[in-house]
């Protein structure tokens, strides 16, 4: 089977530990579990094996919880798949990302980290249950530098118990002092089945998060960084590529247990049981088809989060007809209310409309008319 889609997300389902926020498919590591996972993996990428991608993001869990024989099996799966320019992201934990494995990363393609810091404050680490200090951070930000890797992205959380606005500053400013062309930011929610969850922490309300989220944006837009996305911020124009082709609407793959994908005008996710992927790699907990109205939609909601917006183009391409000519009530109330800007190649939301995304989103789910 040959793929058309261009961008891959390889789910790596293990974690040294559980955190106390997380609700993530992940499992404890053993490396009997390890060694199962990779070769369903192998198996699971066969038919695509022809097909060169433009990017691959390696997630999870935490793909640096493997051990350094495995970290090498695992990477060693993709070098083949990148297309000349290929964006490959390997996501890290400040913790387990030694220097032996930031020389197989480099040494398998990857260009780019995405590194778990969410805070640099000892006492937040604790409380959410992360287990690097910030020590560990500056020395894999260093290590990573001095063996190439620059492209770097380094997520930030707010909204987390106990953390005051200056906490969530200096983490900030911390980021900033280090030079990394790339942040994303995660407001910490309480999910059910996570250990805080359980324990019924209460999340922090809607103003503060609101509060905490703004400042960001002052923050980290004032040292130079644009705020390209709803949640990422990026420097001399260093933004997430693989994100990029989520938030176009691009087609993508995903492998691993638990991974979503679409493709062929299908959403997928692959099975969460690890049991059933060892047995049968290819099965899936859902598959959604998913109507041109559907598809519409999602290319709205997923593009009017970034700044660029939607190109007026790419949509006529795949759907044969305007936007505005499918949302025009909502259209016109966002244009005139100064949220909402629709020039000759694209329709994008400004900062402040970008803030009540879902507003604009619930107007346009009500007025879809039939291309
Ligand atoms: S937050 Fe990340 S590192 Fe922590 S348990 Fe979840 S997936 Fe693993």
């Amino acid at each position: 089977m040959e793929s058309k889609a261009k961008s891959l997300y390889v789910h790596v389902p293990f974690c040294e530990h559980i955190c106390a926020y997380c609700d993530f498919m992940r499992v404890g590591y053993h490396p009997l579990l390890v060694k199962k996972y990779l070769d369903a993996l192998a198996k699971q990428l066969q038919p695509y094996k022809n097909d060169r991608f433009d990017t691959i993001y390696i997630g999870g869990g935490t793909p640096t919880a493997l051990h350094e024989d495995e970290f090498s099996s695992l990477l060693s799966l993709f070098t083949d798949l990148r297309s000349q320019q290929c964006e490959m992201t390997l996501e890290a934990n400040p913790e387990n990302f030694s220097e032996e494995k930031i020389k197989m990363a480099v040494h398998y393609g990857v260009n780019r980290i995405s590194l778990g810091v969410q805070t640099t404050h000892p006492h937040l680490l604790k409380i959410i249950t992360r287990k690097h200090q910030p020590a560990d951070v500056s020395q894999v930000i260093e290590l990573c530098i001095a063996h190439g890797l620059t492209n770097l992205s380094l997520d930030a959380m707010y909204g987390l118990p106990f953390q005051k606005m200056e906490d969530f500053e200096s983490t900030l400013e911390w980021m900033i002092a280090q030079n990394i062309p790339h942040i994303s930011l995660y407001a910490l929610t309480i999910e059910p089945n996570s250990a805080f969850g359980r324990q019924r922490i209460e999340p922090v309300d809607n103003e503060l998060e609101g509060q905490f989220y703004l400042r960001a944006i002052e923050i980290l837009t004032a040292a130079g960084y644009s705020h390209y996305e709803i949640s990422n911020f990026a420097k001399n124009d260093q933004m997430s590529q693989h994100n990029l082709a989520y938030w176009h609407y691009d087609d993508f793959v995903a492998l691993g247990p638990g991974g979503s994908g679409k493709e062929h005008h299908q959403r997928y996710t692959n099975t969460r049981n690890l049991e059933t992927y060892f047995n049968d790699e290819t099965a899936k907990d859902e598959r959604i088809e998913l109507s041109i109205e559907d598809e519409m939609f999602e290319t709205m909601m997923m593009g009017l989060r970034v700044k660029e917006g939607i190109s007026l183009t790419r949509f006529y391409q795949r759907y044969g007809v305007d936007p505005k000519d499918i949302y025009p009530k909502s259209v016109k109330k966002y244009s005139d209310r100064g949220w909402l800007r629709v020039d000759d190649t694209s329709i994008a939301l400004n900062e402040t409309g970008r803030q009540f995304l879902h507003d604009v989103l619930v107007d346009m789910m009500g007025e879809v008319i039939k291309p």
